[in-house]
């Protein structure tokens, strides 16, 4: 396949450092609050990556961590960290939160057909590799210890900005986020891989270590975490573009001064989804989770097939008009679904040429709205029922769309007998009745009695239809 990376700024080949495999790393959610629909889009998009991976005949390994310590409120390790936020307004303990959060971010995934990773590591159970690291970087002349922390030294490296070739002066976090700077820093983008002070005195999760008891910084997690599970050669690292920097320029600095090697070839950054006001945000207009989604009455698939409309390189811009767009786009694909008729012997021949074009498509930097195009391109196919339905079935093992299964939820509920069919359908025969005796005002009457029933009639030339309303 191809895969546009960040890391050299264009599209490539996608040639995995173990012919046949893929390791796969995915920056986890920080468990202190629930993931509103703009973080799962990125979940959403890596989980196609690596499902189309797996579909393409790759075998897959995807590690994914949870942060349960050492994210503080800015990115350039300022503010308070968020678990701790996060616990003391729930008046629960940090790790009950995390538990909370975690249990919850997984459960929307499932409702989202987002695949449970291979290996999932909260960032709390690996503080021995952290010190291991820590420990060689120090070593080596890339750390420093002031005012108690433990920095990474960013002048230490050849390059460090790795995404972007923005100026410097526009990327200092610090400033960015308008907090106070740390003074503790040689180089206003040197980061903390180890705080035992800090601000804030009531960190709840405190282990020792050679530079005193404290935490890890936030950084220092994923790329242990990827190291261990995925080795010293990582093949996919992705994540939402505003973990490009300052997050994903750390783990790389770090990791490579570790490892004295290249770590990562393909960065793989999902961009926003922004509202018309801008960027979605916890702390900004309406927070939109999945179980709000639920409560309006979407299914959470209708906003999985809204994001695979679009390409995970541009913003996608939401609004409750666009989720109804594309729950009448997914409403009308899956009726079309459920009208294929069952049985039949699958066109092998057709159904490798149709699955040919849509790796093709899709395998094109991971292009999912050709993808669902493909869908239409074998709906509309001069095949029969069976390749269709084999097709349909194939593609949806990348696109995670349950069409045949909602299909047949469908079909189910048009045969199930509907509760009072036959004092409808007496009531429709009565109004008839009274139609031909041109008595209008009893039809119109038992119209509304209909109504109020909730029973909507129809009248055609080949007679009378109903449905409720
Ligand atoms: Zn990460």
């Amino acid at each position: 396949m191809k895969l546009y990376n960040s890391a050299t700024h264009k599209k490539e080949d996608f040639i995995p450092h173990e012919p046949g495999k893929v390791s796969m790393y995915t920056c986890g959610p920080t468990v202190y609050h629930f993931a509103h629909i703009g973080n799962l889009r990125s979940y959403l998009m890596e989980d196609v990556l690596e499902k189309f991976l797996r579909y393409d005949g790759y075998d897959v390994k995807r590690v994914m961590n949870i942060t349960d310590v050492g994210h503080l409120a800015s990115d350039a390790d300022t503010g308070e960290d968020k678990m701790v936020k996060g616990a003391k307004r729930e008046h629960k303990s940090v790790m009950e939160i995390a538990q909370f959060y975690t249990d919850a971010f997984f459960a929307d995934c499932k409702k989202l057909n987002i695949k449970y990773p291979d290996v999932v590591q909260p960032a709390t159970g690996m503080i021995d590799d952290y010190i291991k690291v820590i420990t060689k970087l120090l070593d080596t002349g890339y750390a420093y210890v002031a005012g108690g922390n433990v920095y990474f030294d960013t002048s230490k490296l050849e390059k460090y900005y790795v995404f972007n070739d923005h100026d410097e002066e526009d990327l200092a976090v610090g400033v960015r986020e308008g907090v106070e700077e740390d003074t503790n820093k040689r180089n206003k983008n040197d980061f903390v891989l180890w705080f035992t002070k800090s601000k804030f005195e009531d960190q709840a999760l405190k282990w020792d270590s050679p530079w005193g008891v404290g935490y890890p910084g936030w950084h220092i997690e994923c790329s242990c975490i990827s190291m261990k599970y995925n080795g010293e050669y990582l093949d996919i690292h992705c994540g939402g573009i505003d973990n490009a920097f300052p997050h994903h320029t750390n783990e790389i600095a770090q990791s490579e001064a570790y490892l004295g090697h290249p770590w990562c070839k393909y960065w793989m950054h999902i961009h926003h989804l922004n509202t018309n006001s801008g960027k979605m945000s916890k702390s900004k207009g309406e927070f939109l989770t999945v179980s709000l989604l639920e409560e309006k009455g979407y299914d959470p698939l209708v906003y999985r097939f809204f994001c695979l409309q679009s390409h995970y390189r541009k913003s996608l811009v939401f609004s409750w008009e666009n989720l109804d767009n594309a729950k009448a786009a997914y409403d009308k694909l899956v009726a079309r679904v459920a009208g294929l008729s069952d049985g039949g012997e699958v066109d092998q021949a057709a159904f490798e040429r149709y699955k040919a074009a849509f790796i093709e498509s899709v395998g094109n930097d991971l292009n999912t709205s050709l993808g669902i195009t493909a869908l239409y391109d074998v709906l509309k196919a001069d095949v029969n029922d069976a390749t269709k339905r084999a097709l349909i079935d194939s593609f949806d093992q990348v696109l995670g769309l349950d069409l045949l299964a909602k299909a047949a939820a469908l079909q189910e509920k048009a045969a199930a007998p509907v509760e009072g069919a036959e004092e409808i359908e007496a009531l429709i025969a009565k109004r008839l009745e009274a139609k031909k005796a041109k008595d209008w005002a009893a039809a119109d009457a038992i119209r509304d009695q209909l109504k109020a029933m909730g029973v909507e009639i129809k009248d055609s030339k080949e007679g009378t239809t109903w449905t409720r309303v």
